[in-house]
């Protein structure tokens, strides 16, 4: 499923009917930054079609399921990251997903702990 979705926050954004810093822009994503930031870098790379989770994505779209990790790297370097982020594909409401379209979160600029909360 990949029309855009009038209902879908992520999808406005793409469509630039919802404002949105956006960093970065391929034929097959965007990045902007998200509104509520977890870390001094956390940016948000979505594909411009909608898919509500990453399995979806792979399962339709393969290469733009790279084209995310891709646009996060560049987007990471941009903002003088290097090679230190964490990149967090949330599926799921029990796993902390809230918008289904799917999203790559890309953070960092602090130490980040692991296991995540
Ligand atoms: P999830 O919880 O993994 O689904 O991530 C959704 C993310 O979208 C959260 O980190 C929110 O802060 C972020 N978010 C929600 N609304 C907006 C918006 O309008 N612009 C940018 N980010 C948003």
């Amino acid at each position: 499923m990949s029309e855009p979705r009038s209902e879908c926050l992520f999808c406005r954004i793409v469509a630039g009917e919802v404002p949105a810093e956006v960093l970065r822009t391929t034929e097959s994503t965007v990045a902007f930054r998200d509104v509520s930031p977890q870390a001094p870098t956390h940016v948000l790379v979505v594909p411009r079609n909608h898919h509500p989770h990453a399995a979806a994505l792979a399962q339709d779209e393969p290469e733009t399921l790279a084209a995310l990790v891709r646009t996060a790297h560049e987007v990471a370097a941009d903002e003088g990251l290097g090679e230190a982020y964490r990149l967090v594909l949330n599926t799921g409401e029990a796993a902390g997903q809230s918008v289904f379209h799917v999203h790559l979160h890309l953070l960092g600029g602090r130490e980040l702990g692991w296991p995540p909360g």
